[in-house]
């Protein structure tokens, strides 16, 4: 690749981001290849709807020779089947905006908010949820958004975990990043901040030793990035992730499954022994949303099931990633896994195992469970529950629980409300 050799700044991410490539021509010009006319004008139309944003370094990567094939080049170069709306997709799948109380917090969990604190990103990745936003220039987040984010989150008791998303908030400057982790940090009852950044993936020098010396203030802080395929596991993106490692940031990693990039059993189980290996933590695999434009990214939810079937028990536990489906229409993440469970007597359970072998497990004939009416004075075991965390138990667990007496779950739509 060209464009890397006798730089010097190279390694300088602001490099990076301003020698970002967005046109055609450029791709062409660095991977010396040539698009036939026709291709050529559909890939200009579907920049010009959703526009091409690639960092040299992630470009790089793209084996020229067989660039159709290559799964870097699929998430960072533009497709003419981008424009192919489909009947189901949606603009908005995840609700997001719906589950917006104010401009940039997406409150869908009791204890937990998304923050969206940054509108740009390093790469505009092909298969992105957030499509509808990207090079929305009418919103970018300001003072007085982070302000509102802040202030909400201070008056909400219940929230105890902020998960900073965009955009990438690692595009944002050290010192912004530093302020909103500051006071974030101030609010008493937060007790996690996340940071969902793909920057490891795209633009690994980003990572700098003064990022990570403000990151590495904060005790209670987990990184989840953003790796689809074992390729991207870079010699660059390797100093990235044990930086952040190193800082002891418990790292985690979201892939989406992408057909032609990495829907295929052996892609991902390598790319989870990669991410292990280098200290991150598969966290979910998810499906692959109903946005705009993603159809060609689709695959069956079988697909996913047979990529899970052939993980767990072939390999590390904690390798193995939660396969969800980030249910549309905003109903959150629900998890997807093959059935290990095949039936079930008063005292006995029928299981299989990943080699299909089938067992059973006898449950014990005298346990009794605690009752629980939240009255710990009464019970034996050992914990004191604080009133003031005011327990308000939702959905099935407010069917199975002792302290209410609700039988039935009626959907809204069904009641008429
Ligand atoms: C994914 C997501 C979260 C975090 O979910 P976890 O399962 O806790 O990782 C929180 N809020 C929203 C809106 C999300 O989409």
């Amino acid at each position: 690749m060209n464009i890397k050799k006798n730089n010097e700044k190279w390694h300088d991410y602001r490099w990076q981001l301003q020698n970002r490539i967005n046109s055609i021509e450029q791709v062409e010009k660095i991977l010396e290849i040539r698009f036939e006319p026709e291709l050529r004008g559909q890939l200009e139309k579907t920049i010009a709807t959703f526009p091409l944003s690639i960092t040299p370094y992630y470009l790089s990567l793209v084996d020229a020779g067989d660039y159709q094939n290559d799964p870097v080049f699929q998430q960072a170069f533009p497709s003419p089947k981008e424009l192919d709306v489909s009947s189901c997709d949606i603009l908005d799948p995840l609700n997001e905006d719906g589950d917006s109380p104010v401009t940039g917090i997406t409150h869908r969990y009791p204890d937990r908010v998304l923050f969206h604190v940054s509108n740009v990103c390093a790469m505009y990745c092909r298969h992105c949820t957030r499509k509808r936003k990207v090079g929305d220039t009418d919103f970018n987040p300001t003072i007085e958004h982070y302000q509102a984010g802040i202030e909400y989150i201070a008056n909400h008791p219940e929230i105890r975990d902020v998960l900073l998303s965009g955009g990438d908030p690692f595009l944002l400057e050290d010192e912004t990043i530093k302020l909103l982790l500051e006071k974030i940090s101030e609010i008493e009852h937060v007790e996690v901040i996340r940071i969902g950044t793909r920057t490891p993936v795209v633009l690994p020098f980003r990572i700098t030793d003064s990022l990570v010396a403000i990151l590495k203030k904060h005790k209670n802080l987990w990184i989840n990035t953003h790796f689809n395929h074992p390729k991207e596991i870079s010699p660059e993106a390797i100093v990235a992730l044990d930086k952040l490692a190193e800082a002891g940031i418990p790292l985690g990693n979201q892939s989406v499954l992408l057909a032609n990039v990495n829907d295929c059993s052996k892609i991902m189980k390598k790319l989870v022994h990669k991410l292990t290996a280098h200290r991150v933590r598969p966290y979910y695999m998810y499906q692959c949303d109903l946005s705009y434009g993603l159809e060609h990214f689709r695959t069956s939810v079988g697909k996913g099931i047979e990529i899970m079937e052939s993980l767990r028990g072939h390999t590390s536990g904690f390798a193995v990633p939660t396969y969800v489906i980030d249910a549309p229409g905003g109903g959150g993440k629900i998890p997807i896994m093959p059935n290990y469970l095949m039936s079930w007597s008063t005292n006995k359970v029928v299981l299989r195992n990943y080699e299909g072998m089938i067992t059973t497990y006898q449950e014990p004939d005298n346990y009794e469970p605690n009752y629980c009416d939240l009255n710990c004075k009464d019970c034996n075991l050992q914990f004191k529950y604080d009133q003031k965390d005011n327990y308000k138990p939702i959905g099935l667990e407010k069917l199975l629980c002792d302290t209410d007496d609700l039988i039935t779950l009626t959907p809204m739509e069904q009641a008429g409300e």
